[in-house]
């Protein structure tokens, strides 16, 4: 039998990714999608809050996807695990470690599956760089994370305000795969954040890390997209990931990668999940983001407006 799931939060990437590739899994059936305001054409109940929607779908679902921005994944979670419900997080997981914890706690004692999906751990490239420092002394690692906000967040106010995250919502997906592929623990030393004068949340980080490892994350880049990490082992071993992860060149030379998307991948992963009664709880990326609130220093820049 197919997985009943939900789509909680019916914004950007729900409809670009999420309905896609649950239509395309067989193993997966849309069942109702929760949007307070966007109406939601997709051929299901739609409901204007979880609470609605677990009320009335009551024994008709096994799993929720829950795509909302980070500050509500706590409630939403904890009502799907209270309806026996298993549960998919879009990146980041939560708001706040606290949060991620507490997410955690109640999926265990529900026994019911939670999945932290980190999709740019699923990029095509992403495995075979993990393989190739297995074991190994890293001597160096620098990423870059330049894109543009306005192509990629258009109108998105959230990622402005407290809890949304700002130049980590996708400088987060950078150090979800870095904490994969690395085999040692990343440990964040010093940072510096740009705060638009008229935001709550960077526009842009410098992150240093044990071992002078090296972060640039910014949005303010209009010339197409600088998703670049390149680390080098004591070995000689050289790693590059390019374009977020789809192209692996090892020692220079492109690799041939597999070509599962990485929301494909992710369903995919759900289900074994699933079917294993299973957790995947990765926690890691979001610690290194909040270090560099913590420990960042904060530099004010020129205004954003849209
Ligand atoms: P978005 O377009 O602003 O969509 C978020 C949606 O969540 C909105 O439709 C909003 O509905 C809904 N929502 C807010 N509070 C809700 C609640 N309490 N219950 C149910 N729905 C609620 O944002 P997005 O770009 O899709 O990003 C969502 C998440 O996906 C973020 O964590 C982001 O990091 C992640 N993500 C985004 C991208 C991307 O390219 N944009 C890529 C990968 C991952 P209303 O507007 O009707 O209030």
């Amino acid at each position: 039998m197919s997985i009943r799931i939900a789509i909680v939060g019916y914004g950007k990437i729900a409809k670009d990714r999420h309905v896609p590739s649950i239509a395309a899994d067989p193993r997966f059936e849309l069942a109702a999608v929760v949007s307070p305001r966007a109406p939601a054409d997709e051929g299901v109940p739609v409901f204007p809050d979880t609470a609605a929607m677990l009320s009335a779908m009551a024994g008709k679902l096994d799993a929720v996807a829950v795509c909302t921005p980070p500050t509500v994944r706590l409630e939403v979670a904890a009502a799907a695990f209270d309806a026996g419900l298993a549960v998919l997080l879009e990146k980041p997981p939560a708001a706040t470690l606290g949060e991620i914890e507490e997410i955690e706690r109640l999926g265990r004692a529900a026994e019911r599956t939670l999945f932290t999906a980190w999709h740019s751990q699923h990029a095509p490239g992403v495995a075979g760089a993990r393989a190739a420092l297995a074991g190994k002394t890293i001597r160096s690692l620098d990423i870059f994370w330049h894109e543009d906000v306005r192509k990629w967040h258009p109108g998105q106010e959230w990622i402005w305000a407290p809890g949304g995250f700002g130049v980590f919502d996708p400088g987060i997906n950078a150090l979800s795969i870095a904490t994969r592929i690395l085999p040692e623990r990343l440990f964040l030393r010093e940072a510096a954040l740009a705060f638009p004068a008229n935001r709550q949340t960077p526009i842009a980080a410098r992150i240093g890390f044990a071992g002078g490892f090296e972060a640039d994350l910014d949005w303010r880049y209009s010339d197409g997209e600088r998703w670049t990490i390149r680390a080098e082992a004591e070995d000689g071993t050289a790693v590059e990931l390019l374009y977020g992860g789809a192209q692996l060149n090892l020692d220079g030379a492109a690799q041939e990668v597999g070509s599962i998307g990485e929301y494909p991948a992710l369903y995919a992963r759900f289900a074994e999940l699933i079917e294993a009664g299973e957790s995947e709880v990765d926690r890691e990326p979001l610690r290194l983001v909040a270090d560099a609130f913590l420990a960042g220093r904060r530099e004010t820049v020129e205004p954003f407006d849209w």
